[in-house]
């Protein structure tokens, strides 16, 4: 059976000056390592049904019926610093696929040979990047948090040349859209206010309907970033490379390079070993966010006819960020404690909590998770240093008295905010160490397992518990 995808290329559509058309360089000796079915199936694909087959499409050896191969181009801020060229630099979208309900998908293979826009990268990616973007971002999926899907995985049967000789692979990404702040900095920092304006359309009819006009846009991708921002802090996600050209329009998670959920909370960590000053630290995401939100206002500028009047307003727009994340944010915090009724002191009562744990080197996922349970008390063995908790306890058990929700409403609602399993990063670690060594099996079985985020599994409570001190994993590398 031969593959077919339901594609429609819009972008392919866009005036050439918004990509290079581009195939996959074909690899040497494709090998499946993972295709993600149920994922297949949402997009309405049509795939053979032999591993052969399927690597030699997801390695881009073979192309699907209408595809158009292409490269997007995109500029970016960088740690802060300006780069006026970027773009798809080991990436190719093949196309995008439309489903039933008229939802847009990008088909794109990460790690597909170089670009116009690779400057001095080789094009490819290597084994330990691919395995954590497809546990990582299918892990995000489960836990309900927007993000882009892996689709597929494959080895190249080709060496790439990074610390050391590393075998090669290709994770097949889906998105909404790859469209990025970067896309818009890219058109108008050449001025270029045609490409600008079309860019616009193309992203307010694919993600914003409603939205009218560059004001109307830059309040839903706010909003949506104020959203996502604060999905990820609920489940201490450190995204741990927020430069303008990985965020995304849609609100989508994007590019999981040296990303890494926090086993012990501290509100100051970092996981890259290339964010020397934690630019990207945890706590720092919503400044990050809202500063990569005030060069997307800057971009859409020229599009608006009263520059002044514009400035004023995307300024405006722009510093209310930080309001609707504290919003979005705090909604995550009374969900996560259970609060279905409000009271003024709540937050402070959650800052509290999350102060504690940093003082007393308490495990998030697990702290959380133990105070849904009807012993929260045991959150207390979450702490490497206990004594801090049990004042918290109190205060928190005094305030559910005055909770009219009944106590086994409470108990669901909170395990569906407060998740039993997360992508724990030496977990991740072991799954690309036996893989490299040809063993895929730890690899399968934490996908799978977190796939269910949200269950309190015996079988799988070795990947639930806390690192211990020897098995801490405290950086990850780029993606690259
Ligand atoms: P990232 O930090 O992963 O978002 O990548 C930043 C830029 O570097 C993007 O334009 C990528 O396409 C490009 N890039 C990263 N790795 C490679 C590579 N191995 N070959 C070519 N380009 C790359
Ligand atoms: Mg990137």
């Amino acid at each position: 059976m031969t593959a077919v995808f339901p594609f429609d290329n819009s972008y392919a559509r866009l005036p050439e000056r918004f990509f290079t058309r581009q195939p996959p360089a074909p690899v040497r000796a494709p090998k499946l390592i993972a295709l993600n079915r149920p994922l297949a199936d949402h997009l309405g694909l049509t795939l053979p049904e032999e591993d052969d087959t399927l690597a030699r499409l997801f390695a881009g050896n073979d192309l699907p019926n209408g595809a158009e191969p292409l490269a997007q181009v995109y500029a970016g801020h960088q740690f802060g610093g300006w780069s006026a060229q970027l773009g798809d630099g080991r990436a190719v979208m093949l196309g995008e696929v439309v489903i039933s309900d008229g939802s847009r998908f990008d088909i794109q293979l990460k790690g597909a040979g170089q670009t116009p826009y690779s400057r001095m990268g080789d094009g490819r990616a290597w084994l330990g990047p691919v395995l954590r973007e497809y546990i990582v971002s299918e892990a995000m999926a489960a836990l309900g948090i927007p993000t882009t899907r892996a689709l597929a995985a494959v080895e190249t049967g080709e060496i790439v040349l990074r610390e050391g000789r590393m075998p090669g692979a290709i994770v097949t990404r889906v998105a909404a859209s790859h469209i990025r702040v970067g896309t818009f900095q890219f058109f108008a920092a050449r001025g270029d206010t045609d490409a600008l304006q079309a860019l616009l359309d193309h992203t307010i009819a694919r993600h914003f309907p409603d939205a009218e006009g560059p004001a109307g846009l830059l309040d839903a991708v706010i909003g949506a970033q104020a959203r996502l921002i604060a999905a990820w802090m609920g489940v201490g996600f450190i995204h741990g490379v927020m430069n303008t050209d990985n965020m995304t329009l849609s609100g989508e998670t994007i590019d999981y390079g040296p990303c890494a959920f926090m086993d012990a909370y501290h509100p100051e960590m970092v996981f890259s070993s290339i964010d020397q000053f934690g630019r990207y630290a945890y706590a720092n995401q919503p400044q990050i966010a809202a500063w990569n939100l005030a060069q997307l206002a800057t971009s859409l500028l020229p599009l608006m006819p009263d520059r002044d009047a514009a400035i004023e307003a995307f300024t405006d727009a722009a510093n209310g960020f930080a309001g609707r994340f504290d919003a979005e944010w705090h909604a995550v915090l009374r969900a996560k404690l259970g609060l279905a009724t409000a009271e003024d002191d709540d937050i402070a009562l959650a800052f509290d909590l999350l102060n504690r744990m940093a003082q007393g080197g308490a495990d998030f996922t697990r702290t959380f998770r133990a105070l849904c349970s009807d012993t929260p008390q045991d959150a207390a063995s979450a702490f490497a240093a206990p004594a801090a908790f049990a004042p918290w306890l109190e205060a928190y058990q005094t305030r559910l008295t005055r909770e009219t929700r009944p106590a086994t409403e409470r108990a669901i609602a909170m395990q569906a905010a407060n998740p039993a399993l997360i992508a724990r990063n030496h977990r991740v670690e072991e799954a690309i160490q036996a893989a490299v060594g040809g063993d895929y099996t730890p690899f399968h079985r934490l996908n799978s397992a977190l796939a269910d985020p949200f269950t309190d599994r015996p079988d799988i409570a070795d990947l639930q518990q806390a690192p211990t001190e020897g098995e801490r994993v405290t950086q990850t590398f780029c993606g690259t």
